[in-house]
């Protein structure tokens, strides 16, 4: 999935310049990352604009005292509303496009607010506000920054409804309609323009931040997967012993700081030579699978460690332990590879034989002090007759608990 998003974001960054959406699964991303933003703005952006239109009426005051009341009635009681259900809307989570579509139409109810505000009014200024209109343009194009499609869509219809009112109007000569008129058209190329040039770079900006974090995650997954890969054995798929290592130090470490007792124990599968000379080694690395995986379903999960020591040999690192626990996991794991009945080569089964040890950590031990016991203890389980789990007798010095 994030390869193919990443795929997909590199091929949208050489899309063609005119083409500002993404293909499909970059543009439901962009979406998802942009939208909250983006409702943020189109609503500061848009109260901004509705405070502003409705200051204008301190212009029709002075422009159209006469009308001041149509235009009262239309700003605050048409306007205003319309505006503010619109921007409660757009709070709400609408799709993309009926988040650009309703303040589109915002706009273009602006335009036709504010066309009939001079077409009602007789005053001989009132055709000056037409001179203003392309700053309806730059609310939409530019502040609000709709979506391209959707802001030559209402640049276009302003222009239509600006047109339908200038051309009508009685009390101005044709020559300074002209004039407003194709100011309000420069003013919608321009606009559009830039708008055009926005989108298009907040669009680019968005494909490289992502490509970037992509990347970035990919590199990480790979670097989490060559560290599972460097501290796991291939064969088994338990931890391998450069892992032990580490943790031994780290356990053992944990140990000696919350002064508590870490287990070990060292098992290692009886006449598995027979077994091998007897089935093949493809056969035994099956067994060696199977044996590992049988120790996994006897131990705490994410707190003890199996690890392949080394040929049939296995360890097991039991931190927070006691000597019963461990005695406990010792003879889980043997009575549990007994029960699998993997046929041995002559009479029985699979056996292993486990040498258990359990101690609290002082200064004056190493580590290797905990293997060394538990693996005298797996000696005398072998030559006890195997198939047992023998306990390393108590250490001298601090007690095991
Ligand atoms: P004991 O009960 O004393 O442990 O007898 P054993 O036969 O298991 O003892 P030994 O250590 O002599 O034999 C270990 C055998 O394990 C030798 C080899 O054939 C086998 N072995 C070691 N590593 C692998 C491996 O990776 N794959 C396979 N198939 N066999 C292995
Ligand atoms: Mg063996
Ligand atoms: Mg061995």
């Amino acid at each position: 999935m994030k390869e193919t998003l990443l795929q997909a974001v590199e091929a949208d960054l050489f899309r063609p310049w005119y083409r500002l959406r993404f293909s499909a699964v970059v543009e439901d991303r962009f979406e998802a990352d942009t939208s909250a933003r983006r409702r943020r703005h189109l609503l500061i952006a848009g109260i901004v604009a509705l405070v502003i239109y409705d200051l204008y009426i301190l212009n029709d005051y002075v422009i159209r005292p006469e009308s001041m009341q149509t235009a009262a009635w239309i700003r605050f009681g048409l306007m205003t509303p319309a505006a503010i259900v619109a921007l409660y809307c757009v709070r709400r989570r609408l799709s993309p496009a009926m988040r650009e579509a309703t303040m589109a139409a915002t706009l273009v109810l602006g335009m036709l607010c504010s066309s009939l505000i001079f077409y009602l009014s007789r005053s001989s200024y009132s055709f000056l506000d037409t001179f203003s209109f392309g700053l309806i343009l730059v609310v939409g194009n530019i502040l609000f920054s709709l979506r391209f499609g959707f802001a030559l869509a209402s640049s276009l219809l302003c222009g239509v409804i600006m047109t339908a009112f200038v051309v009508p109007y009685s009390y101005t000569d044709s020559a300074v309609k002209i004039n407003t008129l194709v100011l309000f058209a420069s003013s919608a190329v321009f606009t559009l323009l830039a708008n055009f040039r926005l989108e298009a770079s907040e669009r680019q900006s968005y494909l490289l931040l992502l490509r970037e974090q992509l990347r970035a995650n990919a590199a990480l997954h790979d670097n989490q997967a060559l560290t599972k890969i460097s501290i796991t054995d291939p064969l088994t798929g338990v931890a391998n012993r450069r892992h032990f290592d580490t943790m031994l130090e780290l356990r053992w470490d944990e140990a000696l700081a919350g002064n508590t007792v870490l287990g070990m124990l060292v098992i290692d599968i009886d006449h598995f030579k027979d077994y091998n000379d007897h089935y093949g080694h493809l056969k035994g690395d099956a067994c060696l699978r199977q044996v590992a995986q049988e120790m996994q379903n006897h131990i705490r999960n994410e707190v003890d460690l199996v690890v392949r020591y080394g040929g049939e040999e296995f360890v097991v690192l039991l931190p927070n332990a006691s000597v019963s626990s461990t005695m406990r996991a010792a003879q889980r794991i043997r009575q549990g590879i007994e029960a699998l009945a993997i046929p041995q080569a002559g009479p029985g089964v699979i056996t292993v034989s486990v040498g258990a040890a359990a101690l609290r950590p002082h200064e004056s031990m190493e580590p290797a002090t905990l293997l060394s016991i538990a693996d005298a203890a797996l000696f005398q389980a072998k030559r006890a007759g195997r198939n047992r789990s023998v306990l390393a007798p108590l250490q001298d010095g601090p007690l095991p608990a």
